[in-house]
Formats: C-alpha cells, structure tokens, sequence
C-alpha cells in the first residue's frame, strides 16, 4: 500500500504538525516528552524532526519538504569582499584572563571610567564593548562575559575578535582561564597580546610567567627569540599602559583591518535588555556600513527604527561605523545575545525581513526550537546517560547565553545537561511548574523569586538556586552534578603471595599459608587467585597470621597463614599465586 505523501515546511509547529498528521497533539507531545523534550503546541521544530517523530510513531506517510531555497537567511554571517573603497577600521580587541588577575581593572584603568564598580563580586556579567584611542586611533575593547563562559563569546564573537589581550597576574602565573584564553585566541584565528599584570606587587614573577608561556605554551617573548609580544603592565600605578595600547595597534597592523561604510549596516547584538521607559536597549557591534537614526534596522526576529544611538558611555552619536559599539532603542522585540543586525530600507522590508528570519530561524537553536541533530542526540543520551533538566532564567539575554554556555560546559560523559527552559525575568509560576513536571532544578541569575513562586516551589518540592555571580552558580550545579555521578571502582594493589601449603578447604572457606613476595597483605582485602598465569577465582582475605597468631599486617619476605572466604569450593594449589588489593568506592568529581 502506497505511503500517504504530506509536504510541509520546513519548521512547522508541534501544533501544526498534530494537526497534519492527524495525531492528537496530547500524542505527539506524549512522544516528545519521552524522548526528553517539553514541548509546548507552538513550539516549532524542524523538518528531520518531524520526519525522525513520524518514524518513531511508526505512522505510514512519507513527509516532504516544501521548497524554500528561495529564502536566504539572514543569521548567517556575510561573507563581501570588500570594495576599494573599503577604508580602515578600528581593531577589536578581547580582554580575557583568570579570574582577579586584573581584566576589569586593566580595562578600566585604560578607559578611565568605572567598570569594576558595576560589578557583582567581581565578575564581570555580561560582554560589553567600550572604545578608547590611543595617537588618535580607535582601539574597540570587548569584555569577555564571566570567565566560566568563554564558548558563548566563542560560538559569537570569535570571528569579530582581531586580537586577544591575555591578563596574566604576575603574582599568580598561569592559571585554568589563562589557558582557555590562549587556546581561544589560537581558534579564533586572532593575534595576541600578553598582559603581565600587578607587576607593582613585591610578589610580581615577570619571568616565571614568562618561562610558563614559553615551556608549555610556545608563546615565546621577543625579548627570548620569539614572537609573542608581552608587555609588564600595573593597572594599579598605571605603568606601561600607553605600551600596552600601542602594542596592540601594533599587531593589529599586520593585519590590514578595513571594512566598506558605503553599504547597509551589519553585524552583531552584543547585548540586550528591557529598562523601563526605554524599551528594549540593544547594545550592537558594527562590522560594516553606518548605522543613523531613524534607520529601520532587524536583529534576529526582532525589528524596528533606531530611536536614539548612543556610544559605549551613553553619549548620542551622529552614525556608528565599523568596530564601534553602539547602544540603540527602538527594537519592537527584545534581540537575542549573538543575533547578527542589518538595516533595511523602510519598514515594509523590515518587517518583512522579520518574519522571514523567525519562520527561518533554526540554526541558532533557542530552548524553545527543537533540532533534529538535538533531538537524536537526546534519544542516545536518555539511553546512555543520566540526564538533568534543567531552567535557567536571568537578568538580561547576554547573562542568559553566559549561564546556559557554562552550564553545558558541565556535561560529562555520563550526564547529559538538558535546559528545558530559559529565558530572561523573573522566576514564574510557569517555571515551577515545569520543573514539577519534569524534575528539572532550576538556576536563577541576578533574578528574584516572588514569594508566592517560592510558596509553590516549596509546595512541589521544586529545588531554585538563585545566584549574583556566575562562578559561583556554576559551582553549585557542578555539586548538584557530582551527586549524581555513580561513584566510580578503583582498585588499588596492596601486595602480592605464592601458596606454600593448603591445610584445609570448605565449600566456602580455604586455610593455607605463603610467603609474601610484594607488598604487604591484610585482613579486609581481596584477592585474585592466579594458576599458570590465568586467574582461577576471586576471594576474601578474613584473617592473617604469623607464626600462629593473628596478626594487623604481613610484610613482603614473611610467611603467613591465611584464612579465606571463597565463592564456592576453591581448590587452592602450593603454588598458586594471589594478587591483592582494595577495592573502593570513590566519589567522582566533574
Ligand atoms: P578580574 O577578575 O580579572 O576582572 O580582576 P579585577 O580587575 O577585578 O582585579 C582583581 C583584584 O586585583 C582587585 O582587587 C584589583 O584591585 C587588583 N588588581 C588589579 N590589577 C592590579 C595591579 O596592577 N596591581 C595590584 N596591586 N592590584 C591589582
């Protein structure tokens, strides 16, 4: 009998799809839920999807897609050579480093405003951009989001970063973040410039610093032959900042950094919140082209008119041209972290462009999309993992991307991290519920709990964790995963024996006696028991002599009498040969 064809697009909501297949939606969400999705009826989900939920359901019809070729989306990052008019832009520059080796005093100390006052405990929430000059160049800073989350910056910005400024205290050396930063710099392609922090300090080791870099890393500094350029900076006594800025034009030099300005805007959202009053503030950096007032402008599946335009430090600007961080209102919606922004010419193509981009949207895979490549690979995870759902809700959308990306940091091969929800705001009734109904813990970052959600909460015996600073919310479900790692064995050998004689055998009990020819040898331990090289059995040691008296320890050279518990009649040999050891429980860490 022949398949029934249905042709659908190629994102179609839970809804849509119910109602195409003729399927009750409570069935269809059924089935996602056991293969590990929360599914809502608008949720959209794509076409390998929709075709991998019929086979499982093993209904009979074939599915095809419509054709949409003609559609191009607009999230992919522009790939124009540039025009011989294309003119010089400024460098974009990431401070990275360890954390509290001075990032955020350096970027501050070089730009000369407050940064690190708008901190929670030091950590710097979410990816800002700031730009300084230095001999009348412009040199774009951007402030990488806190530490733990260098893949959101990663998957975004890497290939907007042209130099990476690596913060190393001089007191401190290399550490954890040091290396991500150095091996984020080497895939983002981008040239690096190491920073000596806190060379002020008496404890300040420039050359063991440097020896680290040089022996375990192959930055080389100049000064010894190689090509990493490195500079001893003090963000306290402002030493060798000027060095620092001209260093990194330097370097930035030796790539020709142009792009064109004579053609519509474009590049990325590095930020963006809801304030009161002012709607949604979408901090954007420019790649190319000039953004003005009043331009109609689509981020994602956002759109609208740039109502005010604003520099880093909230100062109007006339336009924002290539590598400038600009702060725009006017959006309808509220843009995502890591959307890619474009001007448009009037609203009609605006809207428009919108639309296409939210019926499109499906490479950047939100929590609330659903992906065949993420839905196979949880069908294997349930299979072969502990799974741990979790919601994650946040202050603004930058936070949101930082928490989520560390979390998923967190993964290990038995336990696969599942966000079943995120989303920017304060932690509802919804979230609660769906936790409850998927047993999810759910992580707050910088949110409150309303106290009638914490009622329900506790009620459903929900677990909420609430958090100001991201190193510290990592930590915690790190300890929550921890539980739920399965202690792993570990054998460890303690000593080794050669049967000398057998004085009695039972069905589960075996005297004899050896000599100890490794080690040492215990009541408590196990042993296998080897003849002719192959093991025979497994036993217990119940009790140890010497010259006939129970003893705590035998040493290698001694002889001992031995009293052990065995599975079963063991007919041990002189001349069997017994491997020792512990057998432990130990609690793994992630
Ligand atoms: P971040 O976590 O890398 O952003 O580090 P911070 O900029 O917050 O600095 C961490 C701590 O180191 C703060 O207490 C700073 O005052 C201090 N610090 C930063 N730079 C210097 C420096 O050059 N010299 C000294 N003595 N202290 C510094």
């Amino acid at each position: 009998m022949a398949k029934k064809k249905l042709v659908i697009a190629d994102m179609i909501t839970v809804g849509e799809l119910a109602a195409q297949l003729d399927l009750p939606l409570t069935k269809l969400i059924g089935e996602l839920f056991k293969n590990g999705i929360m599914a809502t009826v608008n949720q959209r989900i794509d076409f390998e999807t929709a075709l991998i939920i019929v086979e499982e359901l093993g209904l009979d019809v074939e599915l095809e897609k419509k054709d949409s070729t003609s559609m191009m989306s607009p999230s992919t990052r522009s790939e124009r050579a540039l025009s011989d008019k294309a003119q010089k832009r400024p460098p974009i520059v990431a401070v990275m480093g360890h954390v509290d080796h001075g990032k955020t005093s350096l970027l501050d100390a070089v730009l000369d405003t407050k940064v690190v006052s708008g901190e929670a405990g030091g950590i710097t929430q979410h990816i800002a951009a700031y730009q300084t000059t230095y001999n009348g160049r412009s040199i774009t800073l951007l402030d990488t989001p806190g530490h733990e989350a260098f893949s959101a910056l990663r998957q975004h910005g890497a290939a907007l970063t042209d130099v990476v400024v690596i913060v190393i205290a001089a007191d401190d050396g290399v550490k954890p973040q040091t290396i991500e930063a150095i091996k984020f710099a080497q895939q983002a392609n981008a040239k690096i410039v190491v920073a000596i922090n806190k060379v002020d300090k008496p404890e300040a080791d420039t050359n063991r610093v440097k020896t680290q870099l040089a022996t375990d890393y192959k930055l080389v500094p100049e000064e010894w032959g190689g090509d990493t350029v490195m500079v001893e900076v003090s963000a306290k006594t402002k030493e060798n900042l000027d060095k620092l800025l001209e260093l990194v034009l330097l370097v930035s030099d030796l790539e020709e950094l142009k792009a064109d300005t004579d053609i519509p805007a474009e590049g990325l959202v590095i930020e963006s919140h809801m304030e009161q009053g002012r709607g949604a503030v979408v901090s954007l950096l420019v790649e190319q082209g000039l953004i003005n007032q009043g331009n109609y402008i689509v981020a994602g599946n956002s759109y609208g008119k740039v109502r005010t335009l604003l520099n880093f430090a909230g100062q109007p600007l006339k336009e924002a041209g290539p590598s400038t961080p600009a702060t725009v209102t006017g959006f309808k919606e509220l843009p995502q972290f890591g959307d890619r922004f474009s001007i448009y010419a009037n609203e009609k193509t605006a809207r428009q462009a919108a639309e296409t981009h939210r019926l499109q949207h499906k490479q950047d895979v939100q929590a609330t999309n659903i992906s065949s490549t993420e839905l196979l690979s949880m069908m294997t995870k349930r299979r072969e993992k502990q799974l741990v759902n979790i919601i994650v809700k946040a202050d603004v959308q930058g936070s949101l991307t930082s928490v989520t990306d560390a979390l998923r940091l967190l993964e290990s091969n038995e336990l696969a991290l599942r966000v079943i929800g995120s989303g920017v705001g304060n932690i509802s009734e919804n979230d609660i519920r769906l936790a409850a109904s998927s047993e999810a813990v759910v992580y707050g970052f910088n949110v409150q709990l309303p106290p009638a959600v914490k009622r329900l909460a506790w009620q459903e015996k929900v677990s909420v964790r609430i958090f100001k600073i991201i190193y510290e919310l990592i930590d915690d479900a790190k300890a929550v995963l921890t539980e739920l790692l399965s202690p792993e064995v570990v054998e460890t050998e303690v000593g080794k024996l050669v049967i000398k004689g057998v004085f009695r055998v039972t069905k589960e009990e075996v005297i004899c006696g050896g000599e100890v020819t490794k080690g040492k040898i215990m009541p408590g331990l196990l042993a296998r028991v080897f003849r002719n090289k192959e093991q025979i059995a497994e036993v217990e040691v119940k009790g140890v002599q010497r010259e006939r008296q129970e003893a705590k320890e035998v040493f290698e050279g001694e002889m001992c009498g031995l009293q052990l518990k065995t599975q079963g009649r063991l007919n041990v040999e002189e001349g069997d040969k017994f491997e020792f050891f512990k057998r432990e429980l130990v609690k793994r860490t992630l």
